[in-house]
């Protein structure tokens, strides 16, 4: 494989992420509408916020790299966001909703840690070492929403448990 074919696809996959990213930052507002637990809202509030720095990092990776910030449609994202939205409709009972959105919300994460870490290391691999570290940066976001995610689903499961024991 030569270098310039392997350049291709890494530009590729920055517009696929690219548009993957903006297709959440417009999801996220109505899962923060529809949680019910504080700190499940919080988390998708913040996550949105940084989602939009995500953006602009690519953006910024984009410029590195001597070319306009562009998208292409990643239909991995929008299967995911169309099952989210799913899930939304059901006439779940709140807690069991806040199980749904953060289930739905894990999966984005999954998509988002995979992509990041690929894209990182084909960086590297075409000697891009400043685009490298600002892919880096938003896997670790990623990893650390992830994560949060897992303490919130988890101290939900101890309230439950709690509940239930009275
Ligand atoms: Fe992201
Ligand atoms: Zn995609
Ligand atoms: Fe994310």
């Amino acid at each position: 494989m030569s270098a310039e074919s392997m350049q291709d696809l890494f530009v590729e996959q920055l517009r696929d992420v690219y548009n993957a990213e903006n297709q959440i930052v417009k999801a996220l507002p109505k899962m923060v509408r529809t949680a019910s637990s504080e700190e499940l809202r919080n988390a998708f509030e913040e996550h949105l916020e940084q989602t939009k720095g995500q953006v602009e990092r690519l953006e910024e990776v984009f410029q590195q790299l001597g070319l306009r910030a562009r998208g292409t449609k990643c239909a991995g994202m929008e299967g995911l966001i169309e099952e989210a939205k799913e899930m939304m409709s059901e006439d779940y009972e709140e807690s069991v909703m806040d199980a749904a959105l953060i289930a739905a919300a894990q999966k984005v994460e999954h998509y988002e840690i995979a992509i990041y870490g690929t894209l990182r290391t084909w960086a590297r691999r075409l000697g891009h070492d400043d685009v490298a570290e600002l892919l880096q940066e938003t896997l670790n976001e990623e990893g650390e929403a992830d994560q949060k995610l897992t303490e919130i689903a988890e101290s939900m499961v101890n309230v439950e448990a709690a509940e239930t024991a009275r």
